[in-house]
């Protein structure tokens, strides 16, 4: 495969920005390869500047539910450009995106829309302080919440392959206020409820992680963590920047039946665009700025441009009854690939899948639990990633981080990924 231009790219690159990406696992640093550098996208495909064509899996990591390129949306973005890109002023626009979000999301009474999903997660934390009046925070590890400070504490995806527990340049203060149990297992949360419950100002959890690859709650996790919450008087926060609009309309809390306090939402809410949201109950959004004390805001907040991706993309969700069960259909087809490969040639493997998220980890599994995810055979994935990228299947490259179907991955595009896993695992030592 020619990747001359690429790799010429990535050395101007090295020189501009700090390890030549604008984010971290892009860098390939967990592969030990050249970052493809992206001309353009088109449905489920990816084109890089050499003319490789693949077959996408990372779905710029969410975002793109439908595919890319999707003509409402273009049409949509483009429309809302030409009538200006930025005014700084309230505009219909929110009004109906805010309204849709309440529509569909169970938690949502109120709705803030930001720029990032870091910057959801740090301002839901924030109004749950402000409400509660408490410090202390509970997170798990391994699950990610984005780069702010107090959230770098045992943290996934990137942190995860750089193996750097938590980042150089937070304040231990900070760090101090976020205590961390482990995902999945009840005991860790009830030991530290029980020392630190009364001051507990929230709980956040990925309700389906997906940033130390997908691990999926055991049954009755949610619902624990409902309770728990609900008997301390603490904001249960759902992070559902990667689960909202991909497991369903309203999102993991649809899925799984339970409903938080509040939500983050970010990826699919934008279209593709830069753009996020927190939401939950009303007495707590209140407590948001200019309506209450806690303050948060944007120059850029709202943006018409990414307001109309989200419209136009969260619009087509709600139209297209069979969207779920399609990408649970093609979900389906890609862990029976998977699993048949694994026995096949008896690799040390497992599948987990939830929807149109998966993730195959290199231990026999199952994997529940940070713990059994650390188990994984990082070399093995290495060798498994070479060899889909050589069958142009664009995968994250790291073990810690998603498979993104789209409803865009036609029957050959699955036939394509289901050859290129039989041929990766043939490759393996088994
Ligand atoms: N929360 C979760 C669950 C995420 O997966 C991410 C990013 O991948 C974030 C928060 C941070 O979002 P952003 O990268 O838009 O800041």
């Amino acid at each position: 495969m020619n990747t001359e231009k690429s790799t010429e790219m990535f050395s101007v690159a090295g020189n501009l920005m700090p390890g030549g990406v604008n984010s971290p696992v892009r860098a390939y640093r967990a592969v030990g390869m050249t970052p493809r550098f992206i001309d353009r996208a088109k449905g489920c495909e990816i084109y890089d500047v050499d003319g490789n064509a693949y077959i996408d899996y990372v779905g710029s990591w969410g975002p793109m539910i439908f595919g890319h390129a999707v003509p409402e949306v273009v049409e949509a973005i483009c429309g809302a450009a030409r009538r200006g890109t930025s005014f700084g002023a309230p505009t219909e626009g929110e009004n109906l995106l805010a309204q849709m979000i309440i529509d569909m999301v169970p938690c949502a009474e109120m709705v803030r829309l930001v720029n990032s999903g870091t910057e959801a997660v740090m301002s839901a934390v924030r109004a749950a302080r402000g409400f509660t009046g408490r410090d202390l925070i509970v997170k798990f590890e391994g699950c990610y919440h984005g780069h702010s400070d107090g959230l770098l504490v045992k943290a996934g995806s990137g942190l995860l392959t750089e193996n750097v527990p938590t980042s150089a340049g937070v304040p231990k203060a900070f760090a101090a206020a976020t205590l961390t149990a482990d995902y999945n297992d009840r005991e860790s949360v009830e030991k530290i409820f029980k020392e630190y419950g009364p001051n507990i100002a929230a709980l956040i959890v990925e309700p389906v992680a997906a940033n130390m690859g997908v691990v999926a709650p055991k049954p009755g996790f949610l619902q624990f963590l409902r309770k728990i919450t609900a008997e301390y008087g603490t904001v249960l926060i759902f992070d559902e920047v990667i689960t909202g609009f991909r497991l369903a309309p309203g999102g993991a809390q649809e899925y799984y039946g339970v409903t938080p306090d509040m939500a983050t939402l970010g990826k699919i809410v934008g279209g593709g665009m830069p753009m996020a949201a927190y939401c939950g109950r009303g007495d707590i959004m209140s407590t948001v700025s200019p309506s209450g004390p806690v303050y948060q805001a944007g120059t850029l907040s709202g943006n018409p441009v990414a307001v109309a991706a989200g419209l136009a993309t969260l619009k087509k969700i709600r139209e297209d009854v069979g969207l779920y069960d399609r990408l649970e259909e093609k979900g389906r087809v890609l862990e029976k690939a998977f699993t048949d490969a694994i026995d096949r040639y008896k690799i040390p493997a497992c599948i987990n899948r939830v929807g149109s998220l998966m993730s195959v980890f290199f231990t026999e599994g199952p994997v529940e639990t940070y713990g059994d995810v650390e188990k994984s055979d990082l070399t093995m994935f290495k060798k498994y990633f070479a060899s889909m990228l050589e069958d142009d299947i664009y995968i994250a490259p790291s073990q810690f981080e998603a498979m993104f179907l789209s409803d865009a991955h036609s029957q050959e595009a699955l036939n394509r990924t289901v050859r290129a896993i039989d041929r990766a695992f043939s490759t393996l030592p088994g």
